[in-house]
C-alpha cells in the first residue's frame, strides 16, 4: 500500500559560497547544492567568478538535472556562489531561478538569498517608480537591483546601506569580482555558516552538513546583523546591523528543516529532535507496543519518545528515496504529476499493535490521515499520533510556506476535530513550553506560527497574495 506526500510546511532554498583559490569552485559548488537539495527542490544555479568574467548557470530542476559535467567546466573561476529554490513569494518559474546576476557601474554583482522580506512589496514599488525594471517576481531581484543603485563607495558599505532598507528575514550569499559576501538578518531568521576550507580558502552555507561535504573545519555562524567577506587569507566580519534582542531564530530548522547533522545555533538538531521526542512521551504517557516515526525528519524524535517511555522503537514506514520529495513542489498541478514519492508500511511491525506514530508538523491535514489510515490498514490496533510541534495555527510570512490562515488545519479545526478526522485513536501535540525545554531556550526563537506573536510587522493580508500567484497546493482536510 502505498501514499503521495504533502502537508509539511516547505522551506525557502538553501545557499552556498564557496573562495577556494587554484580549486574547481563550481564543482564544489555543485556538491554543496547537493547537500542542501532537501531545501528547495524547484531550480538551481551557480554563479562563479575568476576576477575578471562572471559567469552563471542555472534552471529548473533538481541540482543534478541542472547541471552537467560541460555546464560545470564553463564555470571557470575561484569564487562561487550557488542557490537551490523553493519559492516562498514569485511565482514557480525558471526566470526566478537564482542566483540573480546583472551587470553594474561597480562590475558584475550576483545573489541567492534564503528568506523572505515582508516590505517587498514597498521595496518594489520605489524601485519601479525609479524606473528600475524587473524581470521576476522574486523579492530576492529586489535585494540584487537595491545594491546595484546604492551610491556607496564599497560593496560592504552598499551592502550596509541596504540592509538598513531590508526588513525580514534573509541569509544571503553575494558574489562581486573578487569577494564573497555572507549577509545575515538582524533577526536571526534563517541559519547561515562559514568554515575554513582545508585546501584553503572559505565556505559558506545554509546548513553546516553542506560545510562538512566540502570538509570544512573551524565553522562559526554568520551572526544575526553581520557582513561577513570570504577572499585574501582571513575572514573579515563586520557587525553591520545591531543583532535584534532578543532574536527570532526559526524553531522549524530543529523541528523539521534542517537536516539531523546539522548544527543550528550551537545546537545538534539530531539532539534536540530526541529531545523533543522524549518531551511529548512526559507530556503524553501512552501505552502502547511499538513506537515509529514519519520519515526521515521524525526518526530522531521517535528514538528519543522510545528512550523515554521505555516502549520499543521500529520502523512502520518504508520511504521510498529514490524519487523527489514531491511536497516540495509548489503548485497543485505540478505535486499531482509528482506522486511518485511513497511509504510502504512493513505490516508485521504494526499487526495486532498499539502504535504510537511521531511526525514533526501537521500544517493543511492533507496527509497525516492517509498515513494513519495505512498503518490501520496494515493491522494496527490502535493509531496515536504524537506531534513534536505545538498546533500551527498561524502564517509565515519570513520564508516559510505553511499557507494562510484557513488553510492552515489548527486555525479551522480543534485538536479533537483533527483527531477525528484524521482517524487516529488520540492526538497530542507538544506544548510550546516542552518544544522549548527539548531545545534548552526560553528564548530567542520565533515561535509566530505556533503564538501568532511576530517578531516583526507584518500585513497580515499578503500571505493570501502569495496563494494567489499559485503558490501553494490546498487540499480539505
Ligand atoms: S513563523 Fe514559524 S516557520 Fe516562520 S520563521 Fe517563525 S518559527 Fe519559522
Amino acid at each position: 500500500m502505498s501514499i503521495a506526500l504533502g502537508g509539511h510546511p516547505r522551506e525557502a532554498c538553501g545557499v552556498i559560497g564557496i573562495y577556494a583559490p587554484h580549486e574547481d569552485v563550481a564543482r564544489m559548488a555543485f556538491f554543496g547544492l547537493y547537500a542542501l537539495q532537501h531545501r528547495g527542490q524547484e531550480a538551481a544555479g551557480i554563479a562563479v567568478s575568476d576576477g575578471e568574467r562572471m559567469t552563471l548557470h542555472k534552471d529548473a530542476g533538481l541540482v543534478a538535472q541542472v547541471f552537467t559535467p560541460g555546464s560545470l567546466a564553463r564555470l571557470a573561476g575561484h569564487y562561487a556562489i550557488g542557490h537551490t529554490r523553493y519559492s516562498t513569494t514569485g511565482s514557480s518559474s525558471a526566470r526566478n531561478a537564482q542566483p540573480f546576476m546583472i551587470e553594474t557601474m561597480n562590475g558584475p554583482l550576483a545573489l541567492a538569498h534564503n528568506g523572505n522580506l515582508v516590505n517587498s512589496a514597498a521595496l518594489r514599488d520605489e524601485l519601479m517608480r525609479q524606473g528600475v525594471g524587473l524581470s521576476s517576481s522574486s523579492d530576492s531581484e529586489v535585494l540584487t537591483m537595491m545594491l546595484a543603485r546604492d551610491s556607496g563607495d564599497t560593496w560592504e558599505a552598499r551592502i550596509k546601506a541596504a540592509m538598513r532598507k531590508w526588513t525580514g528575514a534573509y541569509s544571503l550569499v553575494i558574489l562581486t569580482r573578487s569577494c564573497i559576501f555572507a549577509v545575515r538578518d538582524p533577526w536571526g531568521f534563517r541559519p547561515l555558516s562559514v568554515g575554513l576550507l582545508p585546501g584553503g580558502g572559505y565556505a559558506t552555507a545554509s546548513e553546516t552538513g553542506a560545510l562538512h561535504t566540502l570538509g570544512c573545519e573551524a565553522i562559526r555562524e554568520v551572526k544575526a546583523g553581520e557582513i561577513v567577506t570570504l577572499n585574501g587569507t582571513a575572514l573579515r566580519v563586520e557587525q553591520a546591523l545591531a543583532p535584534v534582542e532578543p532574536s527570532a531564530l526559526c524553531v522549524f530548522e530543529h523541528i523539521y528543516f534542517s537536516r539531523p547533522d546539522a548544527v543550528w545555533d550551537g545546537r545538534s538538531v539530531h539532539h534536540v529532535r530526541q529531545n523533543l521526542g522524549r518531551e511529548l512521551a512526559l507530556e503524553c504517557p501512552t501505552a502502547a507496543e511499538v513506537v515509529i516515526p514519519v520519515p526521515d525528519s521524525s526518526i530522531p524524535a521517535a528514538i528519543g519518545y522510545s528512550s523515554a517511555s521505555g516502549i520499543p522503537y521500529n520502523d512502520g514506514f518504508i520511504k521510498n528515496r529514490y524519487i523527489g520529495r514531491t511536497f516540495i513542489e509548489p503548485t497543485d498541478s505540478l505535486r499531482k504529476q509528482g506522486v511518485a514519492l511513497k511509504f510502504n508500511v512493513i505490516n508485521e511491525n504494526v499487526l495486532n499493535r498499539r502504535v504510537v506514530m511521531i511526525d514533526d508538523s501537521i500544517v493543511r491535514g492533507n496527509t497525516t490521515g492517509p498515513i494513519v489510515r495505512l498503518l490501520k490498514n496494515a493491522g494496527a490496533k490502535e493509531v496515536h499520533v504524537r506531534i513534536t510541534c505545538p498546533p500551527i495555527r498561524h502564517p509565515c510570512f519570513m520564508g516559510v510556506d505553511m499557507g494562510a490562515y484557513e488553510d492552515l488545519a489548527a486555525h479551522r479545526h480543534s485538536v479533537e476535530q483533527i483527531r477525528e478526522k484524521i482517524g487516529a485513536d488520540s492526538l497530542h501535540y507538544l506544548s510550546l513550553e516542552g518544544m522549548m525545554r527539548a531545545i534548552g531556550r526560553e528564548d530567542g526563537y520565533c515561535q509566530a506560527c505556533f503564538a501568532g506573536h511576530y517578531p516583526l510587522a507584518v500585513d497580515l493580508s499578503s500571505v493570501k497574495t502569495g496563494f494567489e500567484q499559485g503558490i501553494a497546493w490546498k487540499e480539505a482536510l
